[in-house]
């Protein structure tokens, strides 16, 4: 079956970033059975999970957020799409020098603690895709941004817009990559598909030109977003805690999200 096809409907999940508290609170809200003995949750209605991306770091339970997507993929039951830090972590696994920064330390130990095998987390991660077209090509899910023919691209171009989103490359003042706003910037038509994403922490769910922002800031003390698919149907949950500050409010260099 292929599963980005054979779907009644999609449940797009934001930026989990180690969240399995309030990953797993918003699963059962969205009404999906959870299955003990498998430590996945079974979709209700035919529907399926997709997760946008930057499923570790940061947050408390990276280990297991990041064992559970995997099962939830290899179960048939979601796709995950690579975000940058999932793509930093698959470094790391497969033995790259990495910077262990903006929360990939704290994966790392969790990662050792529970004695995870970096070779087969690397075997996995590799295998995440950059982007989806799904529903008949009426919508896309990437982590961080998309335009159209950008499938046709470089693989270094495809890869900056997919994982870190476009940049003038400049830098601002506050050492942040100076970001391109592709979102206002983009011409929609109605053959457009629409294009949900996460990357960028926003406060509410941010909907523009065919476009929806789903991360929320779960693990800077927002809130986790589902956003449901045809339905287009906003469901959320609170972080129970602050679990970090966001790089900005920090002052942390590099593009990260
Ligand atoms: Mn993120």
């Amino acid at each position: 079956m292929d599963i980005k096809k054979d779907a009644k409907g999609w449940d797009i999940l934001g930026d989990a970033h180690g969240c399995w508290l309030e990953l797993s609170e918003l699963m059962d809200k969205l009404g999906h059975r959870w299955e003990k003995s498998k430590g996945i949750h079974v979709p209700a209605d035919g529907r399926r999970i997709v997760f946008v991306g930057d499923i570790m770091d940061r947050g408390p339970y990276s280990d297991t957020t990041y064992m559970y997507a995997k099962m939830m993929v290899e179960s048939g039951h979601g796709i995950w799409v690579m975000g940058n830090h999932d793509n930093k972590c698959y470094r790391w696994a497969k033995g790259n020098s990495v910077v262990k920064s903006h929360g990939l330390d704290r994966t790392v130990r969790q990662f050792e603690r529970a004695g995870y095998d970096n070779g087969k987390v690397a075997e996995f991660l590799k295998t995440l895709p950059w982007h989806l077209s799904l529903d008949g090509g009426k919508l896309v899910v990437v982590h961080a941004a998309w335009r159209d023919g950008l499938e046709a691209e470089s693989p270094g171009v495809l890869r900056s817009w997919c994982l870190y989103a476009p940049c003038t490359g400049k830098t601002l003042p506050n050492g942040m990559p100076d970001r391109i706003d592709w979102v206002s910037q983009r011409q929609v038509t109605e053959a457009s598909p629409w294009i949900v994403y996460g990357h960028q922490p926003y406060d509410e769910v941010r909907i523009l030109n065919k476009t929806a922002g789903i991360d929320t800031g779960c693990v800077f003390g927002g809130k986790l977003t589902a956003l449901r698919w045809p339905e287009m149907e906003i469901v959320q949950v609170p972080a129970k805690e602050r679990y970090d500050e966001h790089p900005v409010l920090r002052g942390e260099e590099g593009q990260d999200g």
